[in-house]
């Protein structure tokens, strides 16, 4: 019943995961079709393939986000450590 009200009204999209800045997953909230943002910024079917390679997107993102926080944290380090 819930997929009538899709072909009728369209889906309902909602954003279920933040794989980086540019890339983002959703979920029709009706009918639970997914979608993601492909390297060209369009929406595509989330197929197993895409999941995989969003997998590997938000690990690097992970680490590139890291990266910066441990960097800002040394510098902030590096600020509070003033000899005496
Ligand atoms: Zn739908």
């Amino acid at each position: 019943m819930k997929q009538i009200q899709c072909k009728m009204f369209g889906h309902d999209f909602h954003v279920t995961r933040d794989v980086t800045f540019h890339v983002k997953e959703y979920t029709c909230v009706n009918c639970h079709k997914q979608l993601t943002t492909n390297s060209n910024g369009s929406l595509i079917e989330l197929t197993p393939k895409f999941k995989e390679i969003n997998d590997i997107l938000e690990r690097i993102h992970h680490k590139r986000m890291m990266k910066k926080i441990n960097n800002k944290k040394a510098t902030n380090k590096k600020e509070v450590l003033i000899p005496a």
